[in-house]
């Protein structure tokens, strides 16, 4: 057996997910867009009681219909809107597997949250990249004839987008859903932290779709994402998903963000303080560029090699991401809102290894 000749080409092409793998040292983690607080004692054991009535030998409850429920009201749509996934990468796959073959592939702005075409690619998908324009903007005029011409079934977008930070306009969203002949799908990974959402615009548009996850809410650990849309929609998706994509311990997680959702969304409100006295502070460092951020990190391109600035980071155990690719994102990073202690022990090591890069 030769497993080349077995595997599609576009698989074998591709370098597999860089996902972090952190080094012994660390001790700063700004490289996922987590939240930084992890849960409170006196909360970590409410969770905890509420796990142990798990009925380990039992499959979870099928298609999660109590999440569907409870989640539908947290985001103010109908209880057959909402579906939930193994985190969302898992309702692009979804949507990449159903999605696939009528018509004509994926289109995602560049760049974006890699995950699209990765995902999209492996499921078979032809990809469509467009390049945003200089504000980061979507450049409507070259999404629009690509769309035109090529009739793509899925448009991505993230909203804030992701490395960026910024939100799209949503004349140009709008747009590009009343002129693409398949659905478009606006992740709202970030939305929380942005006060904004598109959610309101599901009433008008069939064939728009949300997606949401708390992983970036304080649940990184339970995988839980959500896919907004219309009822139809669901219908199809739900034939394609796996049985059991929620295990019943992230079930118990996600009724109990229900319950204290108040609490994560004050988390929420806190990081978005951090984020613009963490702005100003990279503002203030020479050869620093920062751009205004809606989301829960910050973009930043540097005079200096951001492969060196990451390395000695690193080196100190300060993880961030390093996006450094020419032409555009030429010594580009992205740093995600820590607490307090973790902002100010990036900023302190970032300007040193600055200092000794430019002497
Ligand atoms: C983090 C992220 C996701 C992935 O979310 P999971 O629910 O953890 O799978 C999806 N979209 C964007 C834009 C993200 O940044």
């Amino acid at each position: 057996m030769v497993i080349k000749d077995l595997i599609a080409k576009e698989i074998l092409e591709q370098n597999s997910y860089a996902a972090p793998v952190y080094t012994k040292n660390i001790r700063v983690r700004l490289d996922a867009n987590e939240n930084p607080f992890s849960l409170q004692e006196p909360l970590k054991k409410k969770l905890l009681e509420q796990i142990s009535k798990v009925n380990f030998n039992r499959y979870p409850e099928a298609g999660s219909p109590g999440l569907r429920e409870g989640f539908a009201g947290y985001f103010g749509v109908d209880r057959d809107m909402v579906m939930p996934g193994n985190g969302s990468d898992e309702l692009i796959q979804l949507l990449c597997l159903a999605f696939k073959g009528k018509i004509n592939g994926v289109l995602v702005p560049d760049p974006a949250f890699v995950m699209y075409k990765i995902i999209a690619v492996n499921t078979g998908n032809k990809v469509m990249e467009v390049p945003l324009d200089d504000n980061f903007d979507l450049d409507t005029d070259a999404m629009l004839g690509k769309i035109g011409i090529n009739y793509p079934a899925i448009v991505f977008l993230s909203y804030p987008n992701s490395p960026t930070g910024n939100l799209f306009s949503r004349e140009k969203i709008e747009a590009i859903i009343k002129k693409t002949p398949g659905v478009v799908v606006v992740d709202e990974a970030y939305a929380a932290f942005s006060g904004d959402t598109l959610v309101p615009l599901l009433k008008k548009y069939d064939n728009l779709i949300i997606l949401k996850t708390l992983s970036k809410l304080g649940m990184a650990s339970m995988r839980l994402g959500f896919l907004i849309g219309n009822k139809d929609i669901i219908t199809q998706l739900d034939k394609v998903r796996l049985p059991y994509n929620i295990n019943s311990l992230s079930q118990v997680a996600a009724n109990f963000f229900l319950d204290y959702s108040t609490e994560f969304a004050n988390q929420v409100n806190e990081v978005v303080k951090r984020r613009e006295e963490l702005y100003l502070a990279l503002k203030e460092i020479n050869g620093i560029n920062p751009y205004p951020s809606r989301a829960n990190f910050i973009y930043f391109s540097c005079f200096f090699d951001s492969d060196r600035i990451y390395q000695n980071l690193t080196a100190e155990g300060i993880f961030v991401k390093n996006l450094n690719k020419p032409p555009r994102m030429a010594n580009c990073m992205r740093v995600t809102v820590g607490n307090l202690e973790e902002n100010a022990s990036f900023i302190k090591a970032l300007k040193s290894v600055i200092s000794e890069l430019g002497a």
